[in-house]
């Protein structure tokens, strides 16, 4: 494995798999790393015949100075971890300075319309054109074949495919399902930053869409069929969200998972439930795809998170 900190190192790293007639998988990563992002390392392993990762905290994404000065990082750690992964070890890890990726302020930045104005958009004002421009930028240094993104993070994916595809970057863009504790609650590297008391009051944030997954399930029982109560589904999270005092809930919504807008109180097809919550004030994101099984099941499969409501 090998540690890089140029653009310059990268891409002769790079270069040289690639002359080897290896496809080139890619996990752009903000450190901290946790097993979520190890899960990402490995689906690039299978999709891929070697491996790069970035660990680069952006600082054009944040829109809370706090936020980024208080984002984890450890990068000695990251590298013990990546390094016990065997065959999914990475080839190079890309570990750039600010000012290695920024030597001086962008003129150019990169901006999706259409699918970032609302959810963690309408909240983070310039945190996806932050996303959209590091990321357009990474695909250019490592250019890939395919790159792994979390589903957790559910906006941003649709945000890089998008891109990816109107700019005819030529990456394959998978989304990996999220990363649960065994309590239910999304890994993140923000969890670090969470005391025993505020970790416990975050577990309403997977209580909550725990309810929603049951409350639409009982409903399209109801109906025999895929139509989706989103208002049934949103109103059992929203009991379980508001039992929560310690929760400083941002968002949650359900939304349609192309476009991003309002879902129709009864839905044919896949909707999101997502939610955004402070808790101690640490933000936190969670979604689940209502309809979609393996998104259910993972949520459910989980030691039931006490959701502090009765049923
Ligand atoms: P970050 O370091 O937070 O920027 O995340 C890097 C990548 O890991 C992104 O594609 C995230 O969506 C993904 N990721 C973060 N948390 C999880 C999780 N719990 N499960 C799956 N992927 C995740």
């Amino acid at each position: 494995m090998d540690v890089v900190t140029t653009i310059e190192q990268v891409r002769a790293a790079v270069t040289r798999a690639r002359d080897d007639g290896a496809r080139i998988g890619f996990v752009p990563t903000m450190g901290a790393l946790h097993a979520g992002h190890l899960r990402l390392v490995h689906l690039a392993a299978e999709h891929a015949d070697q491996v790069a990762v970035s660990i680069f905290v952006n600082p054009t994404q944040f829109d809370r100075p706090e936020d980024l000065d208080s984002y984890p990082r450890d990068l000695d750690a990251d590298l013990d971890a990546l390094a016990a992964q065997g065959a999914a070890t990475p080839t190079v890890v890309f570990a750039p300075t600010v000012g290695q990726m920024y030597p001086r302020a962008p003129l150019t930045t990169v901006h999706v319309t259409g699918l970032t104005e609302r959810l963690c958009g309408a909240r983070r004002p310039g945190h996806f054109d932050g996303v959209a421009t590091v990321v357009t930028k990474l695909f250019n240094i490592v250019r890939p074949d395919v790159a792994v993104f979390g589903r957790k993070d559910r906006q941003q994916l649709a945000v890089v495919q998008r891109l990816v595809g109107d700019l005819d970057l030529g990456v394959e863009v998978l989304g990996c399902p999220t990363v649960r504790d065994d309590d239910g609650l999304a890994v993140s590297s923000r969890n670090r930053l969470l005391d025993e008391e505020a970790r416990r009051e975050a577990r309403a944030i997977p209580a909550a869409l725990t309810a929603g997954v049951r409350a639409a399930r009982a409903g399209r029982d109801r109906t025999h069929g895929s139509v989706i109560d989103t208002q049934r589904a949103h109103t059992a999270a929203r009991t379980v969200l508001d039992a929560h005092p310690g929760l400083d809930v941002e968002y949650l919504e359900v939304v349609d998972p192309d476009t991003f807008a309002p879902a129709e109180p009864r839905a044919d097809g896949t909707v999101i439930l997502a939610v955004a919550a402070f808790v101690d004030g640490v933000r936190l994101i969670d979604n689940v795809e209502l309809g979609f099984a393996p998104d259910e099941a993972a949520l459910l499969d989980c030691a039931a998170p006490h959701t502090g409501v009765d049923a």
